[in-house]
């Protein structure tokens, strides 16, 4: 619907409007998540949201209200409220659902006299960070750099960013107080490497088959689940055939239209032809689109370079090598560029103060991507991205396919402890898209199944990939200045890992989204 359409005119129709979006409600919701979710995307509703905000109760507050039981419908406290026009705020409704296999309770507040007049203002940003100071206490805080845990645990938020972290802050005149119990406090997480774009099953068709319009829907939707298993920052690795979509989603984010990390994307990934990402599997008379933008060469990469940033990504991610092949224990991986041509890469994106990224899996390729400055690092972290490998693994055609995979991970984690052993950095990246979005806090898992300890892969997600994402010093730690993400988890990470995978808070900018 339009927001706009309403702006400034009390009138029958936005109250037609309103009547019917709450019908939809009613008749749609099945669970009280997905009433949250409802308040969130719908441009209506998130005014409520906002209004809440202002009260100084984020929207589960919007139904936890009032928990009396009613057995008339949304639809009569709608009208109700509708009717009883002249007062501030409106009682609207508990909700029933008719099957009586679930019941929930809503209650909405609505205040008709500002709601048409705000509503224009508020549809460009659905959710702002509560006007006064919220102090989270816990019963333990992860101090990412110290690598320890710190209890209690106190942060003091003001707008979208941190205001002091520690055992115990300050509490400010007209603070509110979130006691969250017996969970740990740690900095957002950071995915560095995440296709939001893919979904679980066949990548290619995923291209050939579903239009962008459809990819970009899914990918707002794998955005929200991300961030609610408390990933606030990623890197888009790659539309994987959808372009500069994911400008647009980037873009809603920031403006507050839907729920999502912070972003850094890069539009289509770079292959040659016939590379890794070449559609080289179906007929050629077709000319099936590759999941990848063809550069063949120095000059293209410009080319294709300049296009892309001219669509809004952020940063530029190219295949270097692929594609793979593992037999008898033994790996192999054809090189794309050579040193020389990804150095113009680097060097054209850093001419507009940019990055490149590489998908880079073996020798020579990674030696030539590192030579030629890649990430622009003197330490470039190493992004082994297990989960996806354990999933493929997990999940493979065959039992014959998917010992073959197992193989192929135990192999590449011999690979990642003769890097740890090493001192190669690491950063965290799932690969997420092709396995469900939401649940790649499985990665921090297999880096500390095979080989880190929980506190060396906490430091690798949030220190590094703050690094990797170009937000040093604004994300990856609970410190002054630095932006308000931050999530909650059951238990202390540092005895078991594993509760990584069960975030029960997010907090991004200041906003909670999940608690
Ligand atoms: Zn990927």
């Amino acid at each position: 619907m339009s927001a706009i359409a309403c702006s400034g005119m009390p009138g029958r129709a936005p109250e037609r409007r309103l009547r019917s979006v709450l019908l939809q409600i009613f008749y749609s919701v099945r669970s009280e998540r997905m009433l949250i979710e409802q308040l969130q995307y719908n441009p209506l509703f998130r005014w409520f949201v906002v209004m809440e905000m202002d009260e100084g109760v984020w929207n589960h507050a919007v139904y936890s209200k009032n928990r009396e039981r009613s057995s008339r419908s949304l639809v009569h406290y709608t009208s109700r409220a509708l009717e009883s026009a002249g007062s501030k705020w409106y009682y609207l409704a508990q909700i029933m659902n008719r099957t009586r296999l679930f019941s929930l309770f809503g209650m909405l507040f609505v205040a008709c006299t500002a709601l048409f007049g705000r509503l224009g203002q508020n549809q460009r940003r659905s959710v702002l960070p509560a006007a006064h100071p919220i102090v989270l206490h816990a019963a333990r805080v992860f101090d990412t750099e110290a690598g320890r845990i710190v209890t209690p645990g106190e942060v003091l938020v003001q707008g979208e960013r941190i205001v002091e972290a520690g055992s115990s802050v300050q509490h400010p005149a007209g603070a509110e107080t979130m006691d969250l119990g017996d969970v740990t406090l740690l900095a957002g997480l950071i995915d560095a490497h995440v296709h939001l774009f893919l979904h679980p099953g066949a990548e290619d068709l995923q291209t050939i088959e579903e239009s962008v319009p459809q990819r970009t829907i899914t990918a707002t939707l794998a955005a929200r689940d991300d961030l609610l298993a408390g990933f606030t920052s990623e890197r888009d690795m790659g539309t994987e055939g959808a372009g500069s979509a994911d400008t647009a989603v980037r873009n809603a984010i920031n403006q507050g239209l839907i729920p999502g990390p912070r972003l850094r994307i890069s539009g289509n990934a770079i292959s040659i032809v016939g590379g890794h990402e070449g559609a080289i599997n179906y007929n050629p008379e077709q000319h099936i689109f590759s999941n990848a933008a063809y550069a063949n060469g120095a000059a293209e990469l410009v080319t294709v370079i300049r296009q892309q940033f001219k669509e809004g990504s952020d940063f530029i991610k190219i295949y270097e090598t692929g594609r793979d092949s593992f037999r008898d224990g033994r790996f192999s991986t054809p090189f794309q560029y050579s040193e020389a041509e990804l150095r113009t890469a680097v060097d054209e994106a850093a001419r507009v103060g940019k990055r490149v990224a590489v998908h880079a899996t073996g020798e020579p390729g990674t030696l030539y991507a590192a030579r030629a400055g890649v990430m622009r690092e003197k330490q470039i972290p190493a992004v082994p991205t297990f989960a996806i490998a354990e999933y493929f693994a997990d999940h493979a055609a065959s039992p014959v396919a998917g010992a073959r995979q197992h193989e192929q991970l135990d192999y590449h984690a011999g690979q990642f402890r003769r890097q740890l052993a090493a001192g190669v950095p690491m950063a965290v990246g799932s690969d997420v898209g092709p396995f469900p979005h939401g649940t790649q806090a499985r990665e921090l898992v297999l880096m500390v199944k095979y080989g880190m300890t929980p506190v060396a892969a906490l430091q690798a997600d949030q220190l590094n990939g703050a690094k990797l994402l170009g937000w040093e010093g604004q994300i990856g730690a609970l410190k002054a200045g630095y932006f308000a993400d931050i999530i909650a988890v059951p238990g202390d990470p540092i005895k078991d890992i594993s509760v990584i995978t069960q975030v029960s808070f997010v907090m991004k900018g200041g906003v909670v989204y999940r608690k």
